[in-house]
């Protein structure tokens, strides 16, 4: 299969190839998303066979309009309309209970749905033109860094599906907050850009985090899996100190590119063979992805005071030094 690129002017293109049941990539504030009709079933297929998606794995349905939720949800609480009112369109995924309509298998077996109104002008055009609600997992190989550019999506997904509809650089670069609204009081299940304060702030009360997986059920499937990991091995270290040491016990010191060295603000830090690359959640995928191309051994992240206070980054940071579950 060939896979075209298509531009802005071309989504009633994009439109059709979805409509007919094939795959095509698009951009969103996040990251780009792996598009196909929420209503067609052998579509929802190939999405988990090509990403090589655990099917344990619930996808996330993209809508252009509140109107579109009622399509996939049902016995919506006014909950939900107060945060979308606050931040959509924007990277807030709600869980909301599943409308019937909507295939099990979009939300691997559970009774409930993740719905997100992305703020990219051409996602949500492409929505509109569709006429459907999209899902959208991320547009990458499962465990791959997320792709924030349509050459990310290409070197996952080259003649795989059907195209791949270009939107330049993604704004955010890191996936959206998840929040389920099932129970009484709603439980942050994903860290994204909109953060626990700005949630707490709209709501009025502090709010709990769902870590990974806990005792009994799975709240959020996705959690559990390694995630976002390049090739090599990533170590997190906390200060100046620990990084030097691990540099100075390198045994592939000096060779050229053995070593990538990742920090929030500019190291005074100079080695033939590291390179040093300014990280944030917008460079974090490509920076992976870079080090995968180059062969980069081994990736050091210097995670100081600041960079801990970013949730949605540590998080992502943190599932891709972790070991294979
Ligand atoms: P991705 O689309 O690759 O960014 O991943 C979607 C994330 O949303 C995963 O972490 C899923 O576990 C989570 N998710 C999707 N649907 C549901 C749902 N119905 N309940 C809980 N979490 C969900
Ligand atoms: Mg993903």
């Amino acid at each position: 299969m060939q896979t075209r690129v298509l531009d802005r002017s071309e989504l009633e293109t994009a439109a059709e190839l979805i409509l007919a049941g094939q795959l095509v990539a698009f951009p969103t504030e996040t990251v780009y998303g792996l598009g196909a009709s929420v209503f067609h079933e052998e579509a929802i297929e190939s999405i988990f066979r090509v990403k090589g998606r655990p099917s344990d794995n619930p996808l996330i349905v993209h809508v252009h309009s509140l109107e579109q939720v009622k399509e996939v949800a049902r016995e919506i609480p006014p909950l939900f309309y107060q945060l979308a009112e606050a931040f959509w369109p924007g990277p807030l995924t709600c869980i909301l209970k599943r409308n019937s309509s909507v295939p099990s298998l979009v939300s691997a077996g559970l009774d409930s749905v993740a719905v997100r109104m992305p703020s990219h002008k051409t996602a949500l055009e492409l929505i509109l033109r569709a006429q459907v609600p999209l899902v959208g997992p991320s547009a990458n190989l499962s465990g791959k860094p997320s792709p924030t550019s349509v050459e990310h999506v290409l070197e996952d997904f080259k003649g795989q599906i059907a195209a791949v509809v270009d939107g330049g650089e993604s704004e955010f670069g890191i996936e959206s907050t998840v929040i389920s609204l099932l129970g009484g009081k709603p439980v942050i299940l994903r860290p994204g850009s909109i953060t626990q304060a700005c949630l707490e702030k709209i709501l009025g009360y502090s709010l709990e985090v769902e870590h990974a997986v806990t005792t009994g059920a799975v709240v959020s499937p996705g959690m559990k899996y390694r995630h976002y990991a390049p090739k090599c091995p990533i170590v997190l270290v906390d200060t100046m100190a620990q990084l030097l040491e691990q540099l100075r016990a390198q045994p592939q010191k000096g060779k050229r590119g053995s070593c990538m060295v990742l920090s929030h603000s500019a190291l005074n830090l100079k080695s033939p063979g590291i390179q040093f690359h300014l990280l944030s959640a917008k460079t974090l995928y490509s920076l992976l992805r870079r080090s995968d191309a180059e062969g980069v051994q081994v990736l050091f992240v210097l995670c100081d005071q600041q960079m801990q206070a970013d949730e949605a980054l540590m998080n992502r940071l943190m599932k891709a030094a972790s070991p294979v579950v």
